[in-house]
This record gives C-alpha cells, structure tokens and sequence, in this order.
C-alpha cells in the first residue's frame, strides 16, 4: 500500500512513507502548510486503508481517498 498526499491548494501529490504520519509538512510545489493525519488514530481512515488495495491519498483534515 502506498500513502500519497494531496495539497488542497495546488493539488500536488507526492508519495509518502511511514514515518510520514502525524506531523506538519509543506507541499513540495506550492509550500502550504499540510497536516498530515496519523493514519493509526482514524477509524475511518484506517477503515479505508484496510479496504484499499495499492494507493491511499489523505488530506489535512484527515480525509482519505482511497
Ligand atoms: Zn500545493
């Protein structure tokens, strides 16, 4: 499974791994201010992780798109 991350703003999406989760980080393109959700403390986020079957984007409320 791959985590990508999705900037609200510009759009962008860049891969993710792990140690990617909950913590503050920049879009690499547009440089806005990205929280990044710790995947382990959403239920439902983790419920979509559980369903998706290779790629998985999160946004900075928490959303996923699996
Ligand atoms: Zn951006």
């Amino acid at each position: 499974m791959h985590i990508i991350a999705r900037c609200p703003r510009c759009g962008y999406r860049w891969w993710l791994d792990a140690t990617g989760a909950d913590r503050r980080m920049r879009c690499r393109k547009c440089w806005r201010l990205l929280r990044v959700p710790d995947l382990t403390e959403v239920p439902k986020a983790a419920e979509v992780i559980s369903q998706a079957q290779s790629e998985l984007y999160v946004d900075d409320s928490g959303r996923t798109y699996g």
